[in-house]
């Protein structure tokens, strides 16, 4: 593989973290922002879904693809990318030709794994931390059904997989297939919107969990604007500091929202990564009150919202909005003279409402619920959290299309300074916001001098150039909820 990057991983070693196994640590103090290590991945692969709409080379979702003229499956920006992927694909290609379709991701993904294992051994880089072999499978204590999948995929592998390719015990496969299942990272676009493949990444998969966490992991396209070579590069992860961590502090990911109250987090994390997260926030239910007041006189209102919430979801993800607005309105009449503002069943109404009413250009209204969305996730998210940036981001956005140019620009510039630490200054959302935090404050510097200039101005502006629409909701909604990605 080509990179033009080379890993980092100076920082960090492997260690026996009490109660969890292994884990890594710092070696060295870091602050917020810094890049504790990053790490361009074993092997990726695009979603059965995507194969058509996502380069399979560096994972942009691009409108136009070229197809490969060999195995008609997999799809690339242009030469240049198909170029940069031939050496992962080359298999792959030879292998779906003669089997007569693409099998599933989660095959493809472990073939590409096992190529690349065969031909340059357990170790590929010398920045790799742990062997394939020694991460964790959890076959052993597996649900029957998630079992019984594993059967079929290496059952697909088998016909897959070339004659005469080198050939691989059963065992052996179950075990990649075991940790891809458990380990597998959720790839997104480049914007960090939508979940578009699943790769390996070994180091990563060595940093343990915590509800609140010291790290943040963050996928890396590269700049657009930057070299050529680096527009058509795999993506990275990088491994990012929230805030201090001192030299031998164990490294941390939250591997769910924090927005879920503990016993939900508890729950999630059981069933999708077989442990029992036993942090300082689940053992202390650190700001579940905030969240979810348990009173009888709000469990009505409570119950109601949760029920209503699963209806809003559905019309929102088969696009009947107009549908979803009457919903949450009804619903935000019962909840809000009973539920706290912090309530994450009012969080999560405001902020499904918001983005909607950005869609169909109530941007007043729009900018109105996403700043009680941003108020409530400043008292229960760390001042760093991802989730939260990109909330203030959408939410300064709103505002200044709604000609509030003195909160938006506001907003914007806190926005930016989250995702200078969770995102990195290279990261596209970030050089987003860059530009709009500059544009914002030369509107605000004009509005501030003359405001009736600044008006008269805005309004010839958007006259000739309509708003540019915002994403459409469910582009948004179907973000990544899992950092790991698992079937289903
Ligand atoms: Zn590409
Ligand atoms: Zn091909
Ligand atoms: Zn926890």
């Amino acid at each position: 593989m080509t990179t033009n990057t080379t890993d980092i991983m100076e920082a960090v070693a492997i260690f026996d973290a009490p109660g969890k196994g292994r884990g890594l640590k710092a070696t060295k103090e870091m602050w917020a922002g810094d890049v504790v290590f990053s790490e361009a991945g074993l092997a990726a692969v695009v979603f059965d879904s995507m194969a058509e709409r996502i380069c399979h080379s560096c994972f942009r979702s691009q409108p136009k693809l070229q197809r490969c003229g060999q195995c008609r499956f997999a799809h690339y920006c242009d030469r240049t990318c198909q170029r940069a992927g031939w050496a992962e694909h080359k298999d792959e290609c030879g292998a779906i030709k003669t089997y007569g379709k693409a099998p599933n991701e989660s095959v493809r993904l472990t073939a590409r794994i096992v190529w690349r294992l065969d031909k340059e051994g357990s170790l590929v880089t010398d920045t790799q931390l742990t062997t394939v072999e020694d991460l964790e499978d959890h076959i052993f204590g597996m649900p029957d059904d998630d079992l019984q999948e594993i059967k079929v995929d290496i059952h697909n592998f088998l016909d897959y997989w070339p004659r005469n390719s080198k050939q691989h015990r059963v065992d052996d496969l179950s075990h990649i297939f075991g940790v891809v299942n458990c380990n597998g990272f959720t790839v997104s676009d480049q914007k960090g919107l939508q979940a578009v493949g699943v790769g390996l990444f070994p180091n990563l998969c060595l940093v343990n969990h915590d509800c609140w966490p010291n790290c943040t992991v963050i996928l890396n396209h590269g700049n657009q604007s930057a070299v050529n070579t680096m527009f058509h590069s795999q993506p990275r992860i990088e491994l990012r500091a929230l805030g201090k961590i001192s030299e031998g502090e164990e490294l941390t990911v939250s591997y769910v929202d924090y927005l879920n109250v503990s016993e939900d987090r508890q729950k999630l994390l059981k069933a999708q990564y077989f442990f029992d997260c036993t942090c300082d926030h689940c053992k202390n239910h650190t700001k579940d009150d905030v969240k979810m007041v348990p009173e009888e006189q709000v469990k009505e209102a409570s119950d109601y919202c949760r029920v209503t919430l699963e209806k809003i979801n559905k019309s929102r993800l088969s696009g009947d909005y107009h549908e979803v607005v009457v919903m949450c309105r009804d619903c935000m009449k019962r909840a809000e003279p009973v539920l706290a503002e912090t309530h994450i069943y009012l969080l999560k109404l405001w902020s499904t409402l918001s983005e909607v009413q950005a869609y169909l250009q109530f941007i007043d209204d729009a900018a109105d619920l996403s700043r009680k969305v941003v108020e409530g996730y400043n008292k229960i998210y760390h001042p760093n959290n991802a989730a939260l940036g990109l909330a203030t981001m959408r939410s300064g956005v709103s505002h200044w299309q709604a000609g509030l140019i003195d909160v938006g620009h506001g907003m914007i510039c806190k926005a930016y300074a989250i995702l200078m630490v969770t995102h990195g200054p290279t990261h596209p959302i970030t050089q987003d916001l860059e530009a709009m935090r500059m544009q914002t404050e030369m509107e605000f510097r004009m509005f501030t001098q003359n405001e009736y200039v600044y008006h008269s101005m805005r309004e010839a502006a958007l006259k000739n150039r309509p708003m540019t629409m915002m994403n459409e909701p469910v582009s948004v909604q179907d973000g990544i909820k899992n950092l790991f990605h698992r079937r289903k």
